[in-house]
């Protein structure tokens, strides 16, 4: 186990924004995510050749994560998906 200066347990959007500040303030951060993969609710799931939204879906302008983005000075290409549908039963 090697030292760091900040523990984040939980790889969604709210310790990877804390990462970030973490990093950004030129301390070091560890990330503990107990899933194979990052994101947590925001992540993106491949379903049969369907990308699912398990949680977010929309970036909404004026909003929280929009003013932290802007903050942290990430720009996020805006737009709206062309082919949106619900799966039924799976
Ligand atoms: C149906 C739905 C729709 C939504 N739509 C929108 C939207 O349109 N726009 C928007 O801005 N927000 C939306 N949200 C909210 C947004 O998805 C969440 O606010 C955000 O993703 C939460 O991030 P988080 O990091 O706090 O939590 P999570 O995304 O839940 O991440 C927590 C992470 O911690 C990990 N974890 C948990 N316990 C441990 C442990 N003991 N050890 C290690 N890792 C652990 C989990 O595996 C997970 O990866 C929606 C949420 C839902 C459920």
């Amino acid at each position: 186990m090697k030292q760091t200066d900040v523990v984040i347990i939980g790889g969604g959007l709210t310790g990877l924004t804390v990462a970030t500040y973490v990093a950004r303030a030129g301390l070091q951060a560890a990330v503990f995510e107990k899933a194979a993969s990052i994101g947590g609710r925001a992540a993106t799931q491949d379903h049969q050749g369907y990308s699912l939204n398990r949680g977010g879906h929309a970036l909404y302008p004026g909003g929280a994560a929009t003013r932290v983005l802007r903050e942290l000075a990430i720009s996020v290409p805006a737009g709206s998906p062309r082919n949106v549908q619900a799966l039924l039963q799976g």
